[in-house]
């Protein structure tokens, strides 16, 4: 069991509606060791990789995004919650709809930040049916830059989002992949993975 796998045992609490809380840690208070250890695993396994450039989407992508991009010294650009009022041509657009929150949002990335020069590796905190990371892909195809990789610190495996991003051909490392999980009992189980 990798440190990221210990972690969520430890202090990720199963809610109902398939979401696992990891609040004291990740997506509320921010354990940046364990972030910047995340950061280095990421690094790791997308060493192979031409890197210019890590993409996330607000808000609990950046804190996951940041560390990654410091490891590859390139910038971090993360995609913005927008109101449609506020969008111009300046700017590429995505619809995501939001597994937490129930709501469609614009997200937006400004043309000054991507272009089709840029190796992208986007990076998330969850994925659960994959619409973040499809919104997140379809901003660097607008730009007509590459996707190198989908680094995502926690997949629900037992939703579709990893098998479709897979089966797309993308090269999707995940540093933790819940296999099942239960709000009943609190039980969590993990795929395992090589080391
Ligand atoms: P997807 O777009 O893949 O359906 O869901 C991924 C997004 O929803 C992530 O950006 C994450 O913020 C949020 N999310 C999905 N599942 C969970 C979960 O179980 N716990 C938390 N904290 N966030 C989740």
């Amino acid at each position: 069991m990798n440190f990221l796998e210990q972690r969520i045992l430890k202090d990720g609490v199963v809610k109902a509606g398939n979401v696992l809380k990891v609040d004291s840690f990740l997506n509320h208070q921010m354990d940046v060791a364990l972030l910047k250890a995340m950061g280095q695993e990421f690094h790791r396994r997308f060493a192979h990789k031409k890197i210019t450039k890590v993409l996330t989407i607000e808000s609990s992508g950046i804190a996951v995004a940041y560390p990654v991009a410091e490891a590859f010294g390139v910038p971090m650009v993360f995609a913005k919650k927008a109101k449609s009022i506020n969008i111009d041509g300046d700017v590429y657009v995505a619809e995501v709809p939001s597994f937490t929150h129930k709501v469609t949002n614009q997200v937006i990335v400004s043309k000054k930040f991507l272009s089709s020069e840029d190796h992208v590796l986007i990076i998330d905190d969850f994925l659960a049916n994959g619409y973040a990371l499809q919104g997140l892909i379809s901003l660097v195809e607008a730009a007509d830059a590459t996707v190198e990789g989908l680094g995502i610190a926690i997949e629900k495996g037992f939703q579709e989002g990893g098998k479709r991003m897979r089966n797309l051909g993308y090269h999707l490392e995940s540093l933790a992949i819940v296999e099942s999980m239960s709000a009943e009992t609190g039980e969590i189980v993990f795929q395992a993975q090589e080391a």
